[in-house]
């Protein structure tokens, strides 16, 4: 290939791809794959997998599945779809979220059920990602999502809060808005630090008689470091 049709060719997928001109994990700019990755962030990634993970302590959740650990990349990618809204890269990460999934075989789970945004913040912010990642998980999984719960108060954005205040903050925030009992739920979000949000969505569930609630993310952060 001469260096003019080279050009061409990189012109014309920038045309087809215009946002994939810049790798989602490091803001470089890069070549084009299926992660919309560049080389280093991809083998950084696959360095990340973490599969199968005990649950949140104390948090109800009957088993955990995440896909990396939060940061470099990983931490690249929430950014680039909660904050920026480059909504294509929930394929890529439900993707291997359904990968980790596969690795704990909820039992018998009937359906995805993503971890809720408040109206206000969700009017502020366009979309809710954890929705549209329960959307694609849904889909590659075969099972359907099922919006159970609410977010009924408006909590301080948890990335501000220490651990301590996490807990405090989440307190009562999620309501049931659909009936969940005897039902087996997987709950659906990007990130889980604390795990204070995955165990405040579980408490409802459990509290509406759900029979059980597994919990799959994209990134897990368990260190608390680099918080969204
Ligand atoms: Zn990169």
């Amino acid at each position: 290939m001469t260096e003019k049709t080279e050009r061409l060719g990189l012109a014309a997928l920038k045309l087809v791809y215009p946002t994939r001109a810049v790798c989602m994990g490091c803001d470089s700019q890069a070549g084009f794959d299926r992660e919309w990755l560049c080389d280093d962030c991809r083998m950084e990634l696959a360095k990340r997998w973490v599969g199968a993970a005990p649950p949140p302590k104390d948090s109800g959740i009957d088993g955990a599945a995440f896909a990396y650990l939060y940061g470099g990349p990983a931490g690249g990618m929430v950014r680039q779809l909660k904050y920026q809204g480059v909504r294509r890269l929930a394929d890529p990460m439900a993707r291997a979220m359904a990968s980790a999934l596969a690795l704990i075989q909820p039992t018998g789970a009937e359906c995805v059920v993503p971890v809720p945004m408040h109206p206000k913040r969700l009017r502020q912010r366009g979309f809710n990602h954890a929705a549209l990642l329960a959307e694609k998980l849904g889909g590659l999984a075969s099972l359907p999502v099922c919006e159970a719960l609410a977010r009924v108060r408006n909590t301080p954005q948890q990335a501000r809060l220490s651990d301590e205040e996490r807990l405090k903050n989440l307190t009562g925030a999620f309501a049931l808005a659909q009936p969940v009992a005897g039902r087996r739920l997987l709950l659906v979000d990007d990130v889980c630090t604390t795990g204070a949000t995955a165990a405040g969505c579980a408490q409802a569930l459990k509290e509406g008689g759900a029979a059980a609630v597994y919990l799959v993310c994209f990134a897990a952060a368990n260190n608390g470091e680099d918080r969204v």
